[in-house]
């Protein structure tokens, strides 16, 4: 049975995921990290997040540890995104219920993988024993005083979203036995649940754009309400301008499932943002020439409180986002 230290030395300190920038003075090993902000000194201010996945809560018990290391790192990266940040570091806070090695070769070639392909470096952690929780911590870089919040909303905006929505809660209801899936649609979906893709890119975009941005991880509704909420507005969407995939699409039998998949499903990892009138040509303009599917599904406004409207007629929305506390 390998040690603590032993994991940590066989796992978690291979060069390609802790030795990949060279802004890390000193890694993993030590008490603690040492890194060299010299050169982001007065240009960039340093933006931090944390994000714990549960097992049982966040994911199925039975999800592959590559499809763990990678969502548990997506998400934070995702955090980033919704700020306009550039990832830089993170730090894995890892709880085990015991020393797998084959599952720990899985998590720790998979975490690689994505910390690679964003250019954020592991630089630290803790290892401990009990119940499968795995806890990342994020650092990255905002041009100062650049960063997307989530509270200079204004009345009149345009509230859009990026990629598709609902896909994510779509794969859970299927995995949870509420629907079926096509043979032919089950891989896109279940990639979209266990593979969100980090919108850095498009964050970075948005920091010159939008008013407000935040990222889909409760709900499409519960999210935007983050948005109204903080910047004291409220808001209006239109459940036909919604972006759906052809896959979704494609599985909805049941009408009545778009309100709770697409309104109150989360896991998306999409952006949802807010774009003043003013600049919305320009925004929509840049965003098509990078790529980047973007859709305008309605408005901020003085009343507070977020609306949804179906054929002109509002919908009743029950479910709002998963929540850890019920009261
Ligand atoms: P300490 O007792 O000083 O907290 P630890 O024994 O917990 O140190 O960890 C030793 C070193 O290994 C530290 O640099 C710590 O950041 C790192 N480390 C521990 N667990 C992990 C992990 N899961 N991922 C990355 N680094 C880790
Ligand atoms: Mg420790």
């Amino acid at each position: 049975m390998p040690s603590e230290f032993d994991i940590i030395r066989q796992y978690f300190t291979p060069s390609s995921i802790s030795q990949t920038r060279d802004d890390v003075v000193l890694g993993i090993g030590d008490d603690a990290a040492i890194l060299d902000i010299s050169e982001h000194h007065q240009q960039h201010q340093l933006v931090q997040s944390v994000d714990t996945l549960v097992a049982g809560v966040h994911f199925p018990l039975e999800t592959s540890p590559q499809d763990i290391a990678y969502k548990a790192l997506a998400v934070n990266l995702s955090d980033m995104a919704a700020m306009g940040a550039e990832p830089a570091w993170f730090t894995l806070a890892i709880t085990l219920p015991d020393a797998d090695e084959k599952w720990l070769e899985a998590f720790s070639e998979s975490l690689s993988i994505i910390a690679k392909q964003y250019n954020v470096q592991l630089i630290g952690g803790d290892t401990t024993n009990g119940p499968l929780c795995i806890s990342i911590t994020i650092n990255g870089f905002v041009a100062a005083g650049k960063a997307l919040t989530r509270h200079k909303a204004q009345v009149a905006d345009k509230i859009y979203v990026s990629g598709t929505i609902g896909d994510a809660a779509l794969a859970l209801a299927a995995w949870q036995g509420q629907c079926s899936l096509r043979e032919e649609s089950i891989g896109y979906l279940q990639q979209r649940l266990n593979r969100p893709k980090p919108q850095i890119e498009l964050g970075l975009l948005l920091s010159e754009y939008a008013s407000s941005c935040i990222d889909i991880s409760d709900g499409l509704i519960a999210d935007l309400e983050h948005i109204t909420d903080n910047s004291n507005v409220g808001a209006t969407i239109i459940l036909e301008k919604i972006p759906l995939s052809k896959e979704f699409n494609l599985n909805l039998t049941d009408d009545a499932l778009i309100v709770p998949l697409v309104l109150s499903g989360g896991d998306d990892y999409e952006l949802c943002f807010t774009i003043p009138l003013d600049k919305q040509t320009e925004f929509e303009k840049v965003a098509k020439g990078n790529n980047f599917k973007v859709t305008c599904i309605g408005e901020i406004e003085s009343s507070k409180g977020v609306r949804c409207l179906f054929k002109n007629k509002e919908v009743e929305i029950q479910i709002s986002g998963y929540k850890h506390f019920v009261d």
